[in-house]
């Protein structure tokens, strides 16, 4: 899965994944994605995720779904000059964005959600290889990087201050 390979219906996997009758979070009636509203500024989310392993979800909007990936270290404020696992994770529809909340034990994904950070983005790259974004958060700005090794796998980076001319 890639994030460039989302033909059809985007949120298929997504809404598989999930019954509406049993967790609190968005699940559209469809599994098309939502309309992506020209000219305005692309939003992005982190989400603290306190499911059976603790991670940060990374998602960046793009083509009316939020482009997704599940971050065990986190997501970094600074640049520690490390390089993190960031595993590519099924396409979530934009009102996911706002969630918050604990999905039930024994749901996917069950445990506290709560938002780390959001704000808008801006794209240099977004590619099946390389993101590239710059995020206007609250707490985390600047130049981020997505590199894809292999698979689900992606390595997260933030870039040093100075590379963000
Ligand atoms: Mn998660």
């Amino acid at each position: 899965m890639s994030p460039e390979r989302r033909a059809g219906a985007p949120l298929e996997e997504y809404r598989r994944r999930r019954d509406p009758s049993r967790t609190p979070e968005p699940v559209p009636a469809t599994s098309r994605g939502g309309r992506s509203i020209p000219e305005h500024a692309l939003s992005f989310v982190v989400q603290e995720h306190h499911a059976r392993r603790f991670h940060h979800d990374f998602r960046l909007e793009r083509d009316g779904v939020l482009v997704s990936w599940a971050v065990p270290r986190g997501v970094p404020e600074r640049d520690d000059g490390r390089m993190r696992l960031a595993v590519h994770t099924e396409d979530h529809p934009l009102e996911y964005a706002a969630f918050e909340g604990e999905i039930p034990a024994g749901e996917y994904g069950a445990g506290t959600v709560t938002i780390f950070d959001h704000g808008s983005y801006e794209t240099a790259r977004f590619d099946d290889h390389e993101v590239k974004v710059t995020l206007h958060g609250e707490r985390l700005h600047g130049a981020y990087v997505l590199v894809h090794t292999d698979g689900k796998n992606w390595l997260l980076k933030k870039m040093a201050a100075s590379a963000e001319a």
